[in-house]
């Protein structure tokens, strides 16, 4: 390892195990590292597969570049550099009535990941995905150039940044629309539905009275009761003073044994999830409803030193959905947390966004080998035949075909792609360009 470097870290489902060696940023002004072995920028590794990693190469690890540069409290503007979270920039705008204008289900990733994987939250029936906020970044690219792109200036290149996971160079500070919202708490709803029909009335109502919907799904469930589950809808809501500090309830300290998430176990996890509280309006913090994992800390480890692979498509409708839950059902594998979600017709900004109109839905599996890459490659059929497509950011073993049918602008955003920056996702997708 050369001076600065350190062992590399992992992604969030910690397959596949990869050597890489780590590079810390300290200032956002320093250049890239000489040389020209391909390197890849890293914020938290809160994706799930191998979009955060450059086996065999180093990591860029840009979490030290986390100042705030500029803030408008009037016009709710941010300046901040590509390594804060979005949980920080939360924790400073909240008091002042602003918030990011997206977030998925951790505050722990950083904007210029989010940027990378263009993220989309709850709210992207209304907000569409995290790229369609960003006013500005600045890129530094492998030749050492520094180029500020944005929806109004060198836009091809800022439509291959974002969702162009990390491949077009390093985004080094990002200027963001936040949100204007009435106060830190929200309002927040769940109700129980019986199947796919019904969880599609709730849907289109809820999208027009609340900001935030989302649904967990009974992923064992079979036959008439297949594609059961609760919607769950929030609002921000007015006053209530300040919000508590986000709490972390318990730490995963160590490995959980690969036996640990079976069959019974996930059977036992699915049915108390089912039997969620519900009646009436409750009134939550915002990181209690927008992220319920996070009182956990390494709740990967629950699923052992196997990891952990997540099935994230998106697709056109109920009758795709419905194949995929059937088929993970029926596997015997189920999944352990499954969540559905619909995507509005609001644009993605990217030319590999994941984002389309559709529903999508995620489904979690302890890697158990060769059982699981099976059902994971049947998941993929059907999302290919329905004409939808894999996320990236959950990704680990996509193959080319997948990926190609999904993103036919592929070859669009590779002509963007910078020769300096690699990762193993883009080596084992891009086939021969
Ligand atoms: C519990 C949980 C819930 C999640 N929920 C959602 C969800 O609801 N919606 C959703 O969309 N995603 C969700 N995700 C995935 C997560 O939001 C994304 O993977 C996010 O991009 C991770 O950000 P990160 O900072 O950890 O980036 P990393 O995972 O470290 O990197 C992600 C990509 O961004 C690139 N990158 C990072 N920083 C930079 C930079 N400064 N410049 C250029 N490229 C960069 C990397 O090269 C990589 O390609 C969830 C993940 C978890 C663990």
């Amino acid at each position: 390892m050369a001076p600065g470097e350190t062992a590399g870290p992992s992604s969030w489902g910690r397959y596949p195990h990869v050597d890489q060696r780590a590079l810390a940023l300290a200032w956002a002004s320093d250049p890239l590292p000489e040389g020209t072995e391909p390197l890849l920028p890293y914020g938290l590794g809160r994706s799930y597969g191998d979009v955060c990693l450059n086996p065999d190469g180093p990591v860029l690890l840009t979490r030290e570049l986390r100042r705030f540069l500029a803030f408008d409290t009037q016009a709710g503007v941010l300046r901040c550099e590509a390594g804060c979270t979005l949980g920080e920039v939360a924790e400073l705008t909240l008091p002042h009535r602003w918030f990011p204008p997206v977030v998925p289900g951790t505050r722990f990733v950083t904007v210029g990941g989010a940027v990378a994987n263009d993220v989309h939250g709850k709210n992207h029936h209304r907000a569409g995905t995290f790229g369609r906020h960003v006013r500005a970044l600045e890129l530094l690219r492998g030749d050492g150039t520094r180029v500020v792109c944005g929806p109004s200036a060198n836009t091809d290149l800022f439509r291959a940044t974002v969702g162009g996971l990390g491949l077009t160079g390093l985004i080094t500070w990002v200027e963001l629309q936040l949100a204007s919202v009435m106060g830190p708490w929200m309002e927040v709803e769940a109700v129980p539905f019986s199947g796919l029909d019904r969880f599609a009335e709730l849907t289109a109502t809820s999208d027009q009275t609340h900001a935030y919907t989302v649904a967990w799904v009974d992923g064992l469930a079979r036959g008439t009761a297949l594609g059961r589950g609760i919607f769950f809808r929030g609002n921000h809501a007015e006053g209530g003073g300040d919000l508590p500090a986000p709490r972390l309830r318990l730490s995963v300290p160590f490995d959980a044994p690969d036996a640990l998430l079976s069959a019974p176990l996930i059977r036992a996890f699915n049915a108390v999830y089912r039997h969620w509280p519900r009646g009436g309006t409750k009134r939550l913090s915002t990181w209690k409803f927008l992220h319920p994992l996070d009182a956990v800390g390494n709740w990967n480890r629950l699923y052992g030193s196997r990891g952990l692979l997540q099935h994230q498509s998106v697709v056109p409708g109920p009758e795709a959905v419905q194949e995929l839950l059937a088929t993970a059902a029926d596997s015997g594998q189920g999944s352990f947390l499954t969540v559905l979600k619909t995507f509005s017709d609001v644009p993605s900004p990217g030319l590999l966004s994941f984002p389309r109109p559709g529903w999508t839905l995620a489904l979690d599996f302890p890697g158990r080998g060769a059982p699981t890459f099976a059902l994971l490659e049947k998941l993929d059929g059907v999302v290919r035949a329905h004409g939808g497509r894999v996320y990236p950011a959950k990704d680990a073993r996509m193959s080319v075909d997948t990926f190609r049918a999904g993103y036919p602008e592929w070859r669009a955003f590779a002509a963007h792609v910078d020769a300096r920056f690699s990762s193993g996702f883009w080596r084992r997708v891009r086939g021969e360009l």
